[in-house]
């Protein structure tokens, strides 16, 4: 072989070499200095479609189905039924059959291993397991919760406590409040108000989510473990008022908040009026803030640190709408809920970039086995050989509830849309290398969870 020609084979080859490096790069490309997690509880691929139809009169509007990276994911638990695509779309009943709970779920984001249900943070075999959040501070990122239900409720609790009962509530809330070092929580809650937020100072308070001892402590502003590894404790700062959630993003300096609305189980999803009415058709309670109000404010929180942020927000009442059917409150939390991704978006657009920053939108399962009308296994199926049926939900315009049907109470484990932007968003595609006949390419909750881990290095 003539010397040139060697010299010539080097180039290409050294070319393309670099050409591979160049595109692994892109897609391991790492160190987001911000990761936003966004999970819509119970939200599947119908919950999204009914929203757009009612918000928008059509499908396929919301800003994340515009994201570059757009999948499924597969949600079981150690102790559920693992997704099998060939079943799920051959026996109407297989995705009801053993589905994850929430903490599961949320722990197999967390921490990036499958558990077992009401597990919070800890592996089958009881052994806690570093969550994502504890990974974080570890990197000297800012990290936030924000949630729609009770803050020490299953999925913010998965990202903060190690535990085999997500029922521990008090326990629970020691480990967040007193224990951890994250920087700021938002939930509901709270002990003195009702589901319609009214005080029950003059009746009965209602402990079920924090220990009355806590709470005291709480209300003194003087309880906080060392979030900055100074050494020194640093005490959370209790924030109730709407007002002063909508004041969070005009601060000029970082504050330990404690974010615990007016209201006792859930923002709006229990409050009075008939349940099963069209959308804001009942009185809604305006002394609370709303999801997206929750957000911006976090947002602006973390912000202050230099190094970045880990923030976890959860539309969490989507999944109690769905369990009792209710078709008017889950729209109402849907829209809440695409209305906090928009406002992440624009404030990544004007106070950070897709190049720094990495934003993930997705569920931790199904709620309700929400389809169109006239979907099941078709009448006598097993006789009759009748093909079961998922029929799509019927667009019936904007501000218009969908035609659709709830086919269960309870979750099913049915694949849920992965959806993500930013740096190392590419990442996740190419972890989507599972298909399903009807949803695409899907990847696993727990593969998610591994590989926030690594996308967050130094
Ligand atoms: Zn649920």
């Amino acid at each position: 072989m003539h010397p040139k020609n060697n010299k010539a084979n080097l180039k290409i080859v050294k070319g393309i070499l670099a050409l591979i490096a160049v595109s692994l790069g892109a897609i391991y490309a790492k160190n987001p200095k911000n990761i936003i997690f966004m999970i819509c509880d119970g939200g599947g691929y119908n919950h999204v479609d009914a929203s757009s139809y009612y918000e928008f009169g059509e499908s396929g509007t919301q800003v994340y189905e515009q994201f570059p990276v757009c999948c499924a994911m597969s949600t079981y638990s150690a102790s559920g039924n693992k997704y099998d695509p060939e079943k799920a779309w051959h026996d109407f009943k297989f995705v009801k059959k053993k589905p994850t709970d929430s903490a599961a779920a949320a722990t197999a984001m967390a921490c990036g291993i499958k558990t077992n249900s009401k597990f919070l943070g800890m592996t089958p075999l009881k052994k806690s397991i570093a969550n994502i959040v504890e990974h974080c501070e570890s990197l000297g990122r800012a990290t936030g919760l924000v949630t729609t239900v009770p803050f020490s409720h299953a999925t913010p609790a998965a990202f903060a406590s190690h535990h085999n009962n997500r029922d521990e509530y008090h326990r629970i809330a020691e480990q967040m409040i007193q224990e951890s070092a994250i920087d700021l929580i938002m939930g509901c809650g709270h002990p003195e108000y009702d589901c319609s937020g009214q005080s029950v100072l003059n009746r009965q308070c209602d402990y079920e989510y924090v220990d009355p001892h806590l709470w005291q402590l709480i209300r003194q502003g003087i309880i906080g473990a060392d979030r900055n590894g100074d050494g020194v404790d640093d005490p959370w700062t209790l924030i109730e008022d709407r007002e002063d959630f909508l004041a969070l993003k005009d601060a000029s300096e970082f504050m330990r908040v404690l974010g615990i609305p007016k209201v006792f189980k859930t923002l709006e999803q229990g409050r009075p009026g008939h349940e099963k009415a069209p959308p804001f058709k009942e009185t809604w309670i305006e002394t609370v803030p709303m999801l997206h109000e929750m957000t911006e404010g976090a947002l602006c929180m973390l912000d202050f640190n230099p190094d970045g942020f880990f923030l976890m927000v959860e539309g969490g009442a989507v999944d109690w709408a769905s369990h009792d059917n209710q078709s008017g409150r889950m729209i109402e939390e849907m829209l809440d809920f695409n209305l906090a991704t928009q406002t992440v978006v624009n404030w990544i657009e004007s106070h950070s970039s897709w190049e720094e920053t990495l934003l993930i939108v997705t569920a931790d399962h199904e709620t309700g086995y929400l389809l169109g009308k006239k979907s099941g296994s078709g009448l006598f199926g097993w006789l009759t050989g009748a093909e079961p049926r998922w029929r799509p939900i019927e667009n019936r315009g904007k501000n218009q509830v969908p035609g659709m049907k709830w086919y269960s109470e309870e979750h099913t484990n049915s694949l849920v849309p992965f959806y993500a932007k930013g740096m190392g968003a590419q990442r996740f595609q190419t972890l989507a290398d599972e298909h399903d006949p009807v949803r695409g390419p899907y990847l696993d909750n727990a593969e998610l969870g591994r590989a926030l881990f690594d996308v967050m290095q130094q």
